[in-house]
């Protein structure tokens, strides 16, 4: 019996996790793998951005020590420009070194943490979820708590506790295309970096401006557009995909590719996703094999690594006590309730797998600096008194999604979950009596920026 047990360790989770626990409360993290991280450590998926909204740092907090920490350590360069053009920031780091800080930081905050387990029924009743069962390999058991933070990425406790949820586009139920991330290694950057500034057609993202790609100490680009309609073409590349993007890490010429795409796959369902392993894997190496015959600096390129499951970037959302939409993030709209802040755009891959419907639909766009804020009342929902969900699956029409989904906004919701969690637990309210102006001065003692 836990005060609050939080399922699920990406980042959402992580933060979560440690904000219950530094608000005193008895914390259980329970993950299906033996790491923490979820997708950002997993799935090859970064940099992480953006932190941003214009020049203020709208995701601080525990996100922000993580960096900080991190940076200390030569993990991340920090946050640093964005040259792709998609936003403002962008910080990489290092993977391993993020499992490592991230279970250093559990275990002084006194978190306990259960690998291996998961999360696979709920043991909900009169509007209170008493306990979760977990499997693992010694078969199944039950661990309770007052309070539980629902952080698996696809609302695992909400659909096990037979709460309303919807999953995909609100008009046929589709997500957006899955990606395998792949990481390189051994790219020559200088090369690359010459490529691109005497191929101004290949990279139309840039919109003529080159020196943008020697502004910052990474490289993000995306581009190669003739290369890749080319190989299209000529059958090399078997998917639809407008460029190739790409993400130097924290260590100098290796990159995380992010260019695969597989459509027509619900993330929920173990038959599609193996069908979207086996396909994004085919299509990894692909890409891989043309960047090495085809780009220069990328000749001596390894292939090092796929991760253990496939990149998803929506799936299910909770339907909560207020659902986020696009019309919320493009105006900016306040709330009274506010606990965590972005300024990331909306940002779908369609699920047609066409293009991605970022810059073009202005009337989903952001101006510079524009920063959008999350209601507590997107965490929780009218049905449960003990359940509160962070990260990429809270309550958000499937627009708005597409903008809180990444992971320093996840980062920034999972820690609102937490010290939500916490005080619940501690002074024995539910979710709907938490005072919200309490939750705030907690989240703003403990280094989060709400504005
Ligand atoms: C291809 C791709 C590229 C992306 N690129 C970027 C990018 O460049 N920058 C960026 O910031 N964001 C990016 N994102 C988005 C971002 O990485 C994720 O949305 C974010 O990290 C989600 O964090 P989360 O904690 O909500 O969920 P997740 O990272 O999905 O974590 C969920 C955790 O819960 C665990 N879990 C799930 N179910 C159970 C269960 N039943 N029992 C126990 N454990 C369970 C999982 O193993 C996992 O560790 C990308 C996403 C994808 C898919």
């Amino acid at each position: 019996m836990y005060d609050v047990a939080v399922i699920g360790g990406g980042i959402a989770g992580c933060m979560a996790a440690l904000a219950a626990a530094r608000c005193g409360a008895d914390v259980i993290l329970i993950e299906r793998y033996g790491f923490l991280g979820g997708t950002l450590t997993a799935c090859g998926t970064g940099p992480m951005m953006t932190f941003h909204a214009g020049d203020i740092q709208a995701v601080q907090g525990i996100s922000g020590e993580l960096i900080e920490r991190l940076k200390r350590k030569g993990l991340s360069p920090g946050h640093i420009f964005d040259t792709t053009g998609y936003t403002y920031s962008v910080t990489p780091f290092s993977a391993e070194g993020m499992k490592l800080e991230l279970e250093a930081m559990m275990a002084e905050a006194g978190v306990t943490l259960l690998y291996h387990s998961i999360v696979c029924d709920a043991e909900f009743d009169a509007g209170r979820l008493r306990a979760v069962e977990i499997y693992s390999k010694n078969g199944k058991r039950r661990i309770g708590a007052k309070m539980f933070v629902d952080a698996s990425g696809d609302c695992d406790l909400s659909v096990l506790a037979g709460l309303p949820f919807t999953k995909g586009r609100e008009t046929d139920g589709k997500c957006q295309p899955l990606t395998m991330n792949f990481k390189l290694t051994k790219v020559d950057t200088e090369r690359v970096r010459e490529y691109i500034m005497s191929n101004n057609d290949e990279f139309p993202r840039l919109k003529g401006d080159l020196k943008k790609v020697t502004r910052a100490c990474r490289l993000s680009i995306g581009g190669y557009v003739k290369t890749l309609q080319n190989a299209q073409r000529d059958g090399r590349i078997t998917f639809d995909r407008e460029d190739i993007l790409f993400f130097e890490t924290n260590i100098p010429g290796e990159f995380i590719v992010n260019t695969t795409r597989v459509i027509n796959a619900d993330p929920t369902l173990p038959e599609d996703l193996t069908r979207a392993e086996i396909e994004g894997r085919k299509q990894a190496w692909e890409v891989y094999d043309l960047l090495k015959d085809s780009a220069p600096g990328f000749e001596r390129a390894e292939l090092e690594f796929t991760g253990p499951f496939i990149g998803i970037r929506s799936s299910r959302q909770i339907k909560g006590s207020y659902t986020l939409t696009a019309e919320d993030i493009v105006g900016c709209r306040e709330f009274d309730d506010t606990i965590a802040r972005g300024g990331y755009p909306i940002d779908i891959h369609a699920p047609e797998g066409k293009d991605n419907a970022m810059y073009e639909k202005t009337k989903l766009s952001l101006e510079y600096g524009d920063m959008y804020s999350i209601p507590y009342r997107a965490l929780i929902t009218d049905g449960a008194d003990n359940i509160i969900t962070a990260g990429r699956s809270i309550s958000a029409t499937f627009e708005a999604q597409a903008a809180i989904r990444v992971s320093p906004i996840a980062g920034a919701t999972g820690h609102a979950a937490g010290a939500a969690a916490g005080l619940c637990a501690l002074t024995g309210v539910s979710v709907h009596e938490l005072d919200t102006v309490q939750l705030q001065e907690t989240l703003k003692a403990q280094g989060a920026f709400l504005g």
